[in-house]
C-alpha cells in the first residue's frame, strides 16, 4: 500500500528497502501502517518508511494530511537517498555526446503540405531535450 521508488538509480540506492507510507496515529499514540476497522479512528498521519525512518511532523487525519505525510517521506527521506547515490556517478561528456548524436539521428519526422520533411510534434519535444543535454556538454567543473 506504500510507495516504492523504481526510477533511475533505484537499485544502487536500494530504494526497494524504503517503502514509504502515511501511518495512522491512533488515539493511544501508537502509529500503524495497518488501515482496517481496528484503526479506523485515528488522530493524524505521520510519514513512515519500512526501514524505520519516521517523519517529524503530525499531519491532520484528512486526505490532505495523508498527501502531506507521503510528501514528507519523498522530500526528506527518499530524495536524499537518491541524490546521495547520484553524487557518486559521473557521466562523461563522450557518453553524453554519443547519446545526443543517437537521439538526433532518430528524431521522428513527417512531410508537411509543401512536401518538406519536418519534425513531428513529438520530434520537436525530443529535440528540446537533446538541446538541453547538449547545453550540459558546455559545462566545466567548478562552474
Ligand atoms: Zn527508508
Amino acid at each position: 500500500m506504500g510507495t516504492i521508488y523504481c526510477g533511475p538509480l533505484a537499485e544502487q540506492a536500494d530504494t526497494y528497502s524504503h517503502e514509504g507510507y502515511a501511518a495512522r496515529i491512533l488515539p493511544n499514540g501508537a502509529e500503524t501502517g495497518t488501515w482496517n476497522y481496528a484503526t479506523r479512528e485515528f488522530t493524524g498521519y505521520r510519514a513512515h518508511c519500512d526501514c524505520g525512518w519516521r517523519g517529524t511532523t503530525t499531519y491532520p487525519p484528512t486526505d490532505r494530511g495523508e498527501e502531506l505525510a507521503d510528501g514528507e517521506w519523498d522530500r526528506d527521506h527518499l530524495r536524499p537517498l537518491i541524490d546521495a547515490e547520484a553524487q557518486r556517478h559521473t557521466v562523461t561528456a563522450a557518453r553524453l555526446l554519443a547519446l545526443t548524436r543517437s537521439l538526433r539521428a532518430s528524431l521522428p519526422t513527417t512531410v508537411d503540405e509543401q512536401g518538406r520533411q519536418v519534425l513531428t510534434e513529438r520530434g520537436r519535444g525530443a529535440l528540446d531535450v537533446v538541446q538541453s543535454l547538449e547545453q550540459l556538454l558546455d559545462e566545466l567543473p567548478g562552474e
